[in-house]
Protein backbone atom coordinates (compact mmCIF):
# COMPACT_ATOMS: atom_id res chain seq x y z
CA UNK A 1 0.00 0.00 0.00
CA UNK A 2 0.95 3.59 -0.69
CA UNK A 3 1.86 5.84 1.53
CA UNK A 4 1.80 8.83 -0.30
CA UNK A 5 -1.20 9.48 -2.96
CA UNK A 6 -1.83 12.67 -5.31
CA UNK A 7 -5.32 13.22 -5.10
CA UNK A 8 -4.85 16.14 -7.97
CA UNK A 9 -1.90 17.04 -9.73
CA UNK A 10 0.12 18.99 -7.79
CA UNK A 11 -1.52 17.93 -4.16
CA UNK A 12 0.17 15.11 -2.04
CA UNK A 13 -1.10 13.11 0.89
CA UNK A 14 0.88 11.17 3.18
CA UNK A 15 -1.55 7.91 4.58
CA UNK A 16 -0.87 6.48 7.71
CA UNK A 17 1.05 8.77 9.66
CA UNK A 18 -1.50 9.23 12.17
CA UNK A 19 -2.69 5.64 12.37
CA UNK A 20 1.17 4.79 12.49
CA UNK A 21 1.20 6.79 16.17
CA UNK A 22 -1.48 5.33 17.11
CA UNK A 23 0.25 1.59 16.48
CA UNK A 24 3.56 3.25 18.35
CA UNK A 25 1.19 4.41 20.93
CA UNK A 26 0.14 0.47 21.66
CA UNK A 27 3.60 -0.87 21.16
CA UNK A 28 4.94 2.00 23.40
CA UNK A 29 2.59 2.35 26.10
CA UNK A 30 4.72 2.03 29.44
CA UNK A 31 4.04 -1.14 31.44
CA UNK A 32 1.96 0.68 34.57
CA UNK A 33 4.97 1.74 37.26
CA UNK A 34 7.97 1.53 34.86
CA UNK A 35 9.51 4.97 33.33
CA UNK A 36 9.72 3.53 29.80
CA UNK A 37 10.15 6.05 26.49
CA UNK A 38 6.77 6.98 24.94
CA UNK A 39 5.38 9.40 23.10
CA UNK A 40 3.23 10.77 25.83
CA UNK A 41 5.05 10.92 28.74
CA UNK A 42 8.65 12.60 28.81
CA UNK A 43 11.66 9.88 30.27
CA UNK A 44 14.50 10.88 31.92
CA UNK A 45 17.97 10.36 29.70
CA UNK A 46 21.27 10.76 30.66
CA UNK A 47 23.47 12.95 28.71
CA UNK A 48 26.51 10.75 28.21
CA UNK A 49 28.67 12.34 25.91
CA UNK A 50 28.38 15.51 23.37
CA UNK A 51 30.54 15.35 20.90
CA UNK A 52 31.03 18.52 18.56
CA UNK A 53 30.86 17.86 15.08
CA UNK A 54 31.53 21.72 14.18
CA UNK A 55 31.14 24.99 15.50
CA UNK A 56 27.57 25.24 15.94
CA UNK A 57 26.76 21.32 16.20
CA UNK A 58 27.06 18.41 18.80
CA UNK A 59 25.72 14.54 18.11
CA UNK A 60 24.53 14.01 21.65
CA UNK A 61 24.52 11.16 23.20
CA UNK A 62 21.69 10.38 25.70
CA UNK A 63 21.39 6.91 27.82
CA UNK A 64 18.47 5.45 29.33
CA UNK A 65 18.81 6.05 33.28
CA UNK A 66 17.84 2.86 34.17
CA UNK A 67 19.09 0.85 31.07
CA UNK A 68 15.74 -0.01 29.68
CA UNK A 69 15.84 -1.52 26.22
CA UNK A 70 14.20 -0.05 23.47
CA UNK A 71 10.55 -0.94 23.11
CA UNK A 72 9.11 -2.57 19.82
CA UNK A 73 7.93 0.93 18.34
CA UNK A 74 11.41 1.87 18.77
CA UNK A 75 12.55 -1.05 16.70
CA UNK A 76 9.95 -1.12 14.26
CA UNK A 77 10.53 2.80 13.17
CA UNK A 78 14.49 2.12 12.86
CA UNK A 79 12.80 -0.63 10.20
CA UNK A 80 10.80 1.16 8.09
CA UNK A 81 10.19 4.78 9.26
CA UNK A 82 11.17 8.47 9.17
CA UNK A 83 10.90 9.16 13.07
CA UNK A 84 12.22 12.00 15.64
CA UNK A 85 11.91 12.51 20.03
CA UNK A 86 10.88 15.53 21.37
CA UNK A 87 13.19 16.45 23.84
CA UNK A 88 11.67 19.18 26.76
CA UNK A 89 13.63 22.48 28.01
CA UNK A 90 12.17 22.50 31.62
CA UNK A 91 12.79 25.32 32.62
CA UNK A 92 10.36 26.56 29.89
CA UNK A 93 8.33 23.73 29.43
CA UNK A 94 8.53 23.63 25.54
CA UNK A 95 9.85 20.81 23.26
CA UNK A 96 11.33 20.41 20.23
CA UNK A 97 11.84 17.54 17.61
CA UNK A 98 14.94 16.26 17.19
CA UNK A 99 15.91 13.11 14.78
CA UNK A 100 17.29 9.96 16.12
CA UNK A 101 20.60 9.17 14.20
CA UNK A 102 21.21 5.39 13.33
CA UNK A 103 23.21 3.15 15.52
CA UNK A 104 26.26 2.72 14.72
CA UNK A 105 26.45 0.62 11.02
CA UNK A 106 27.78 -2.88 11.23
CA UNK A 107 28.38 -4.54 8.37
CA UNK A 108 28.53 -8.06 9.36
CA UNK A 109 25.22 -7.34 11.02
CA UNK A 110 22.65 -5.91 8.67
CA UNK A 111 19.33 -7.22 10.60
CA UNK A 112 20.52 -6.64 14.30
CA UNK A 113 18.97 -3.15 15.92
CA UNK A 114 21.36 -1.97 19.13
CA UNK A 115 19.56 1.64 19.57
CA UNK A 116 19.66 1.35 23.06
CA UNK A 117 21.25 5.04 23.71
CA UNK A 118 19.41 7.71 21.18
CA UNK A 119 22.31 9.70 19.49
CA UNK A 120 20.88 12.93 18.15
CA UNK A 121 23.03 15.61 15.79
CA UNK A 122 21.51 19.02 17.38
CA UNK A 123 22.87 22.21 15.61
CA UNK A 124 22.60 25.36 17.96
CA UNK A 125 20.41 28.05 16.64
CA UNK A 126 21.31 31.58 17.44
CA UNK A 127 18.91 32.41 20.19
CA UNK A 128 17.03 28.93 20.08
CA UNK A 129 15.75 28.55 23.27
CA UNK A 130 15.74 24.61 22.78
CA UNK A 131 18.89 24.14 20.76
CA UNK A 132 21.06 26.83 23.14
CA UNK A 133 19.79 25.53 26.28
CA UNK A 134 21.00 22.12 25.48
CA UNK A 135 24.14 23.24 24.17
CA UNK A 136 24.97 24.56 27.37
CA UNK A 137 24.52 21.45 29.32
CA UNK A 138 27.06 19.41 30.93
CA UNK A 139 27.58 15.34 30.58
CA UNK A 140 25.86 13.80 33.33
CA UNK A 141 22.68 16.37 33.47
CA UNK A 142 19.65 15.27 32.69
CA UNK A 143 17.54 15.25 29.11
CA UNK A 144 14.13 14.12 28.90
CA UNK A 145 12.57 12.89 26.25
CA UNK A 146 8.93 11.42 24.58
CA UNK A 147 8.59 9.30 21.29
CA UNK A 148 8.67 7.71 18.87
CA UNK A 149 6.79 10.14 16.55
CA UNK A 150 6.75 8.09 13.27
CA UNK A 151 6.78 11.12 10.45
CA UNK A 152 6.60 8.67 7.43
CA UNK A 153 6.46 5.40 6.81
CA UNK A 154 8.34 3.91 3.60
CA UNK A 155 6.29 2.01 1.44
CA UNK A 156 6.98 -1.91 1.06
CA UNK A 157 7.97 -2.07 -2.40
CA UNK A 158 10.70 0.75 -2.23
CA UNK A 159 12.39 1.15 -5.15
CA UNK A 160 14.72 4.39 -5.12
CA UNK A 161 14.99 7.11 -3.09
CA UNK A 162 16.64 11.05 -3.75
CA UNK A 163 16.96 12.62 -0.94
CA UNK A 164 17.53 16.04 -0.42
CA UNK A 165 19.48 16.82 2.76
CA UNK A 166 20.56 20.72 3.88
CA UNK A 167 22.66 21.02 7.37
CA UNK A 168 20.92 18.13 10.17
CA UNK A 169 18.78 17.02 7.72
CA UNK A 170 21.42 14.64 7.46
CA UNK A 171 19.44 12.51 10.19
CA UNK A 172 16.55 11.91 8.83
CA UNK A 173 18.50 10.61 5.64
CA UNK A 174 20.41 8.12 7.21
CA UNK A 175 17.98 6.94 8.48
CA UNK A 176 16.40 6.21 5.22
CA UNK A 177 19.83 4.41 4.33
CA UNK A 178 19.55 2.39 7.14
CA UNK A 179 16.56 0.94 6.64
CA UNK A 180 17.07 0.48 3.14
CA UNK A 181 20.31 -1.30 3.83
CA UNK A 182 17.89 -4.12 5.31
CA UNK A 183 16.34 -4.69 2.14
CA UNK A 184 17.48 -5.92 -1.22
CA UNK A 185 17.63 -4.18 -4.47
CA UNK A 186 16.83 -0.69 -3.20
CA UNK A 187 18.84 2.21 -4.45
CA UNK A 188 19.44 5.76 -2.79
CA UNK A 189 20.83 8.85 -3.60
CA UNK A 190 21.74 11.48 -1.26
CA UNK A 191 22.62 15.20 -1.73
CA UNK A 192 23.56 16.72 1.33
CA UNK A 193 24.18 20.69 1.19
CA UNK A 194 25.83 22.51 4.25
CA UNK A 195 26.40 26.19 4.53
CA UNK A 196 30.15 25.63 5.75
CA UNK A 197 32.58 22.85 4.85
CA UNK A 198 33.55 22.00 8.58
CA UNK A 199 29.86 20.18 9.11
CA UNK A 200 31.16 17.43 6.57
CA UNK A 201 35.25 17.64 6.55
CA UNK A 202 36.88 15.34 3.99
CA UNK A 203 32.84 14.25 2.20
CA UNK A 204 33.68 13.82 -1.33
CA UNK A 205 30.95 13.37 -4.01
CA UNK A 206 30.43 9.71 -5.45
CA UNK A 207 30.02 11.31 -8.62
CA UNK A 208 32.83 13.78 -9.46
CA UNK A 209 36.06 14.55 -7.76
CA UNK A 210 36.76 18.11 -5.51
CA UNK A 211 38.09 20.92 -6.94
CA UNK A 212 39.21 22.74 -3.75
CA UNK A 213 42.10 20.75 -2.12
CA UNK A 214 42.32 22.14 1.33
CA UNK A 215 39.05 21.14 2.10
CA UNK A 216 39.36 18.05 1.03
CA UNK A 217 42.15 16.80 2.86
CA UNK A 218 45.07 17.67 0.38
CA UNK A 219 48.23 19.62 0.97
CA UNK A 220 48.37 21.17 -2.60
CA UNK A 221 46.53 25.02 -2.26
CA UNK A 222 47.20 25.37 1.55
CA UNK A 223 48.60 28.95 1.18
CA UNK A 224 45.53 30.05 -1.30
CA UNK A 225 42.99 28.73 1.37
CA UNK A 226 44.76 30.49 4.54
CA UNK A 227 44.47 33.24 2.83
CA UNK A 228 40.83 32.40 2.02
CA UNK A 229 39.39 31.25 4.89
CA UNK A 230 41.69 32.50 7.68
CA UNK A 231 43.96 31.03 10.12
CA UNK A 232 41.22 30.79 12.74
CA UNK A 233 39.11 28.91 10.64
CA UNK A 234 41.55 26.48 9.14
CA UNK A 235 43.08 26.00 12.84
CA UNK A 236 39.36 25.15 13.80
CA UNK A 237 38.62 22.82 11.08
CA UNK A 238 42.13 20.92 11.72
CA UNK A 239 41.21 20.29 15.79
CA UNK A 240 37.75 19.21 14.57
CA UNK A 241 39.39 16.20 11.99
CA UNK A 242 42.08 15.61 14.78
CA UNK A 243 39.36 14.88 17.30
CA UNK A 244 36.78 13.37 15.31
CA UNK A 245 38.58 11.59 12.97
CA UNK A 246 40.97 9.10 11.94
CA UNK A 247 41.28 9.56 8.60
CA UNK A 248 40.79 13.36 7.98
CA UNK A 249 36.87 13.18 7.85
CA UNK A 250 34.43 14.13 10.23
CA UNK A 251 32.36 11.83 12.26
CA UNK A 252 28.77 12.14 9.72
CA UNK A 253 30.93 11.53 6.83
CA UNK A 254 32.53 8.98 8.31
CA UNK A 255 29.14 7.22 9.37
CA UNK A 256 27.59 7.99 5.68
CA UNK A 257 30.88 5.83 4.42
CA UNK A 258 30.01 3.35 6.39
CA UNK A 259 26.66 3.44 5.76
CA UNK A 260 27.95 3.22 1.86
CA UNK A 261 29.87 0.10 2.74
CA UNK A 262 26.67 -1.60 4.70
CA UNK A 263 24.73 -0.73 1.50
CA UNK A 264 26.64 -2.83 -0.76
CA UNK A 265 25.51 -6.07 0.81
CA UNK A 266 21.90 -5.12 0.16
CA UNK A 267 21.31 -2.30 -1.66
CA UNK A 268 22.00 -1.83 -4.93
CA UNK A 269 23.66 1.39 -4.58
CA UNK A 270 23.66 4.38 -2.02
CA UNK A 271 25.65 7.66 -3.32
CA UNK A 272 26.06 10.32 -1.62
CA UNK A 273 26.83 14.20 -3.47
CA UNK A 274 27.98 17.19 -1.11
CA UNK A 275 27.35 20.34 -1.78
CA UNK A 276 29.01 23.42 0.34
CA UNK A 277 27.63 27.15 -0.08
CA UNK A 278 31.08 28.38 1.37
CA UNK A 279 32.92 26.81 -1.91
CA UNK A 280 30.04 27.94 -3.91
CA UNK A 281 28.54 24.39 -4.93
CA UNK A 282 25.05 24.51 -4.39
CA UNK A 283 21.79 21.70 -5.46
CA UNK A 284 20.78 22.14 -8.69
CA UNK A 285 17.43 21.01 -10.54
CA UNK A 286 19.75 19.28 -12.78
CA UNK A 287 21.38 16.99 -10.36
CA UNK A 288 18.02 15.86 -9.45
CA UNK A 289 16.98 15.51 -13.09
CA UNK A 290 19.81 13.13 -14.19
CA UNK A 291 18.93 10.67 -11.34
CA UNK A 292 14.66 10.47 -12.24
CA UNK A 293 16.32 9.41 -15.19
CA UNK A 294 18.68 6.52 -14.81
CA UNK A 295 18.22 2.43 -16.28
CA UNK A 296 16.26 1.21 -13.38
CA UNK A 297 13.35 3.22 -14.79
CA UNK A 298 11.45 0.20 -15.72
CA UNK A 299 11.68 -1.54 -12.49
CA UNK A 300 8.59 -1.48 -10.76
CA UNK A 301 7.66 -0.27 -7.24
CA UNK A 302 7.81 3.34 -5.42
CA UNK A 303 10.20 6.08 -6.27
CA UNK A 304 10.55 8.93 -3.57
CA UNK A 305 12.22 11.96 -3.18
CA UNK A 306 12.14 13.58 0.34
CA UNK A 307 12.79 16.74 1.48
CA UNK A 308 12.82 17.73 5.44
CA UNK A 309 13.36 21.28 6.71
CA UNK A 310 14.13 23.76 7.41
CA UNK A 311 11.21 25.32 6.37
CA UNK A 312 13.11 27.49 3.75
CA UNK A 313 14.74 24.55 2.28
CA UNK A 314 11.22 22.43 2.01
CA UNK A 315 9.66 25.45 0.75
CA UNK A 316 12.46 26.21 -2.03
CA UNK A 317 12.30 22.51 -3.44
CA UNK A 318 8.63 21.34 -3.13
CA UNK A 319 6.68 24.61 -2.04
CA UNK A 320 5.07 25.10 1.88
CA UNK A 321 3.61 22.84 4.03
CA UNK A 322 0.49 23.87 6.10
CA UNK A 323 -1.17 23.71 8.69
CA UNK A 324 -5.27 23.06 8.29
CA UNK A 325 -7.40 22.27 11.74
CA UNK A 326 -4.05 22.01 14.02
CA UNK A 327 -2.31 19.57 11.69
CA UNK A 328 0.51 20.02 9.44
CA UNK A 329 -0.35 18.96 5.84
CA UNK A 330 1.98 18.06 2.69
CA UNK A 331 0.01 21.25 1.02
CA UNK A 332 0.56 21.80 -2.60
CA UNK A 333 3.75 20.56 -4.65
CA UNK A 334 5.50 23.75 -5.45
CA UNK A 335 9.30 24.64 -5.33
CA UNK A 336 11.73 23.56 -7.68
CA UNK A 337 10.42 20.24 -8.23
CA UNK A 338 6.67 21.18 -9.32
CA UNK A 339 8.52 22.62 -12.29
CA UNK A 340 10.61 19.09 -13.26
CA UNK A 341 8.97 16.52 -15.33
CA UNK A 342 8.88 13.90 -12.22
CA UNK A 343 7.18 10.50 -14.08
CA UNK A 344 5.99 8.65 -11.77
CA UNK A 345 8.07 9.88 -8.60
CA UNK A 346 6.00 11.10 -5.22
CA UNK A 347 7.58 13.78 -3.05
CA UNK A 348 7.43 14.11 0.17
CA UNK A 349 8.41 17.09 2.72
CA UNK A 350 8.97 16.00 5.80
C1 LIG B 1 10.44 16.67 12.61
C2 LIG B 1 11.61 17.54 12.99
C3 LIG B 1 12.87 16.99 13.19
C4 LIG B 1 13.95 17.80 13.54
N1 LIG B 1 15.19 17.23 13.70
C5 LIG B 1 16.24 18.02 14.05
C6 LIG B 1 17.55 17.45 14.24
O1 LIG B 1 17.77 16.25 14.12
N2 LIG B 1 18.55 18.31 14.60
C7 LIG B 1 18.35 19.66 14.76
O2 LIG B 1 19.31 20.39 15.10
N3 LIG B 1 17.13 20.21 14.58
C8 LIG B 1 16.08 19.43 14.25
N4 LIG B 1 14.83 19.98 14.09
C9 LIG B 1 14.65 21.43 14.41
C10 LIG B 1 14.38 21.56 15.92
O3 LIG B 1 13.15 20.93 16.24
C11 LIG B 1 14.26 23.01 16.39
O4 LIG B 1 13.34 23.67 15.57
C12 LIG B 1 15.58 23.75 16.38
O5 LIG B 1 16.50 23.11 17.25
C13 LIG B 1 15.38 25.22 16.87
O6 LIG B 1 14.72 25.19 18.09
P1 LIG B 1 15.06 26.28 19.22
O7 LIG B 1 14.05 26.13 20.32
O8 LIG B 1 16.49 26.22 19.61
O9 LIG B 1 14.86 27.62 18.46
P2 LIG B 1 13.54 28.64 18.46
O10 LIG B 1 13.51 29.25 19.82
O11 LIG B 1 12.40 27.84 18.04
O12 LIG B 1 14.03 29.63 17.40
C14 LIG B 1 14.33 29.21 16.07
C15 LIG B 1 15.00 30.36 15.32
O13 LIG B 1 14.08 31.41 15.17
C16 LIG B 1 14.62 32.60 15.73
N5 LIG B 1 13.52 33.29 16.40
C17 LIG B 1 12.84 32.85 17.47
N6 LIG B 1 11.88 33.74 17.80
C18 LIG B 1 11.99 34.77 16.91
C19 LIG B 1 11.31 36.00 16.69
N7 LIG B 1 10.30 36.38 17.48
N8 LIG B 1 11.71 36.79 15.66
C20 LIG B 1 12.72 36.43 14.87
N9 LIG B 1 13.41 35.30 15.02
C21 LIG B 1 13.05 34.48 16.01
C22 LIG B 1 15.68 32.17 16.69
O14 LIG B 1 16.70 33.14 16.82
C23 LIG B 1 16.22 30.92 16.07
O15 LIG B 1 17.23 31.22 15.15
C24 LIG B 1 13.76 19.19 13.72
C25 LIG B 1 12.49 19.75 13.52
C26 LIG B 1 11.43 18.94 13.15
C27 LIG B 1 10.08 19.57 12.95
Amino acid sequence: MSWLVRIRPGLIIAFGTSAVRGAAYRHFKPPSGEESPNPHTFTPYTLAEKQPISSTSAIFTLRHRDGATDPEAVKEAWIRSVWNVQVKQPQLQIARAYTPLPPKADVNNVDEVKAEDVMLLIREEESGEVSTYLHRLPENATIKLRGPNVECELPHDIKEVIFLAGGTGIAPAMQVAQALGRRTGRMMHILWANRRREECIGGISDEHQPTNPILHGSNAGWLTNLFRFGRAQLAAQATLVDNHSSQGKGVIVQELDALKERSKAATRELNVQYYVDEEKSFIQSGDVAKRLHLDSQDEKGSRLILVPGPDGFIEHWAGKKLWVGGREVQGELGGVLEQMDLKDWKVFKL
